[in-house]
């Protein structure tokens, strides 16, 4: 056995990261967690509720607690022991950036670990607007899934996000689990039609959004008295 036998560190398994304002979770989130899971091989999957105050469209009312989304978070993901949910973007208080969650994830995880942000293809078509977006690249893989009403993605994509795409695109999602950082695989996804928005909207006129997301939740949003007109 060669020298190098000894030395090579071994393989350490991925970690998932969905940052997200899960307000409220629902099983589009759940789904692409649970599919990357297994696409990718991840150890975990960490659900990051995104911190406070974080920006709707305009015209909405604005968001419910971190104290709430993360409960809601807690209830979603119950008993799978692949799933956790991680607080500190709304320790951290003030605007949310992956940049600052990443760094903050690499200091606990250590340099070696490979890191696959996990988002909707509507998410990653926005990458060139996000915090310091180039450097993610150097901290994170991105795991990209499907979102229906985002299938022309590709299409809006260009400039210098078309040309990282070029350049950084893998068909084999298992070949990145030998290197932390710097590439974006696509994660297959069952498509499903569910949005935070959507579900708000139902709930504000009395419409039931069962089915969409776990009883767990929705029994916490009615005990609380979430997402009815004018509540927060
Ligand atoms: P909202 O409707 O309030 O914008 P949302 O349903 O998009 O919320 P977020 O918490 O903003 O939920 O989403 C977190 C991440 O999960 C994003 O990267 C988003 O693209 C992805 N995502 C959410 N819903 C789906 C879905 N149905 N299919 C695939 N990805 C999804």
């Amino acid at each position: 056995m060669s020298e190098a036998a000894f030395t090579r560190s071994p393989v350490l398994k991925p970690i998932g990261v969905l940052g997200g304002t899960f307000d409220p979770i629902h099983y589009g989130h759940l789904r692409l967690a649970q599919q990357a899971a297994e696409q990718l091989t991840l150890q975990e999957v960490r659900f990051i509720p995104a911190g406070e105050p974080y920006h709707r469209a305009p015209g909405l009312a604005s968001g419910t607690s971190g104290a709430h989304r993360t409960e809601m978070v807690r209830r979603a993901i119950g008993n799978n022991n692949l799933f956790r949910v991680d607080t500190r973007d709304l320790e951290r208080g003030g605007a949310t950036y992956t940049f600052d969650t990443l760094v903050g994830l690499r200091s606990e995880l250590g340099n070696q670990v490979p890191i696959f942000v996990l988002l909707g293809a509507d998410a990653f078509a926005l990458l060139e607007t996000w915090h310091r977006w180039r450097e993610l690249f150097d901290l994170c893989h991105f795991g990209v899934a499907q979102r229906p009403g985002a299938e022309l993605w590709r299409e809006r994509v260009g400039g210098e996000l078309a040309e990282t795409l070029r350049v950084r695109e893998r068909a084999d999602a298992q070949q990145l689990s030998a290197t932390p950082a710097g590439n974006v695989v696509t994660i297959t996804m069952t498509p499903l039609e569910i949005s935070a928005t959507a579900i708000r909207e139902q709930l504000s006129r009395g419409a039931s959004p069962r089915y969409l997301l776990p009883d767990a939740v929705l029994e916490y949003i009615v005990a609380n008295e979430l997402y009815l007109e004018g509540s927060r």
